[in-house]
């Protein structure tokens, strides 16, 4: 049996014929720029997440660059968040000419410590981007308490957790603004790249949908310093036809990190999940100290795995010019160390599921002996 990391191709053999319509209905109607898909997408994903308005755009990372624009972050501000997480986090701060400023992690869940926020705050310090690591919202009443108490915008990444609940409201709804991904491999997947910001701020949704057209309101007329940075017709239809099968998705995912869960936490640290949260397993994470080596050994059992992710923010090179150094976050260099991303996405069979397990047990097995 093989088992690979994601399959998108399971997903859309199911969906082909849905999507393939979607797409002609576009193609036919040759408004490839913001068509009316694109409008309708924002309209029934707000509707999905709970805010009033969203804009689409050409990617997560667009959707960080241009939140922290429209919110003003300009070149000698300070942005706080984790080093534990995709690079866009951090890079689009960078791009605006700000400073990223980090803190480390929770070891349990993976996300934000707000404890150690507040030692970081300076002056310059305009927002914190708080991540939803895997599809497990952060500790969002603290981080709120933070912000509200030193004035800043709180930006939710929440590029992993299209779906996930913190106290029965959804990610994309707690912060000033929030930002997803329709990158293929999410749990809400286009085909090619795209994003969304979410947000209740009539102003700020504005100011995002001219700063995806060059900062311009009609055509020609430029009232300031844009991006191109909107979400293609074609696109959008894609993913407003995948959009309505996302809570069944979802919970297929739930009921797969379940299944993992009972049968592996006498072996690994399986995630640990916040009182009150909806995670939706955009990863489902386990921590085992000879990671390398049971990632080796799934491989030899045709099992692919994911490490998500292999060096922190911190210790990157691109990132060398603010001068962190080893040790400055233990707990996400250990995690870095450690993580281990078994696959999972709706299309998971049984069978497949059952392999796994029986893989990683039969390696603890030979790792005794
Ligand atoms: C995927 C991802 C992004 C970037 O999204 P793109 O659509 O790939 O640009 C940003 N942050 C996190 C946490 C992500 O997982």
């Amino acid at each position: 049996m093989k088992v690979q990391i994601a399959d998108i191709q399971a997903q859309h053999k199911l969906l082909k014929k849905e999507l393939m319509e979607s797409i002609e209905k576009v193609i036919d109607s040759s408004q490839f720029i913001l068509g009316p898909e694109v409008a309708k997408l924002e309209e029934e994903f707000a509707k999905y997440i709970g805010t009033k308005y969203a804009v689409a755009l050409s990617s997560g990372t667009a959707a960080l660059q241009l939140s922290m624009a429209a919110l003003g972050i300009k070149p000698g501000d300070e942005v706080i968040t984790t080093p534990f997480t995709f690079i866009a986090t951090a890079d689009t701060i960078a791009a605006l000419g700000a400073k990223p400023v980090f803190v480390d992690i929770d070891p349990k869940t993976f996300n934000i410590n707000p404890a150690k926020i507040e030692e970081k705050i300076t002056k310059k310090t305009k927002a914190i981007i708080p991540v939803h690591l895997y599809g497990q919202p952060a500790d969002m009443d603290a981080i709120l308490k933070i912000a509200k108490k030193y004035k800043l915008f709180v930006i939710e990444d929440a590029c992993q957790a299209v779906g996930a609940e913190y106290k029965n409201e959804k990610a994309g709804t707690l912060g000033d603004i929030a930002c997803f991904s329709f990158f293929p491999i999410k749990n809400l997947g286009a085909c090619g790249d795209g994003g969304i910001i979410t947000t209740n701020n009539q102003e700020l949704a504005e100011k995002i949908k001219m700063l995806r057209v060059h900062g311009s309101k009609g055509k020609y007329i430029h009232e300031f310093l844009g991006y191109k940075a909107r979400f293609d017709t074609i696109q959008a239809a894609i993913v407003l036809a995948k959009l309505k099968y996302i809570d069944e998705w979802n919970s297929k995912r739930i009921a797969i990190a379940k299944k993992y869960s009972q049968s592996l936490a006498s072996k690994v640290v399986c995630p640990c999940l916040a009182p009150k949260i909806k995670h939706v397993y955009q990863q489902y994470t386990i921590i085992v100290p000879n990671r390398n080596k049971l990632q080796d050994y799934l491989k030899s059992k045709e099992i692919s795995t994911g490490i998500h992710y292999p060096l922190p923010l911190h210790l990157q090179q691109a990132f060398k010019y603010l001068s962190y150094k080893e040790g400055d976050f233990p707990e996400a260099e250990k995690a870095a160390k450690e993580v281990l991303c078994l696959p999972i996405y709706p299309e998971l069979t049984e069978e497949q599921v059952d392999y796994i397990i029986k893989s990683i047990n039969e390696f603890f097995e030979v790792e005794n002996v």
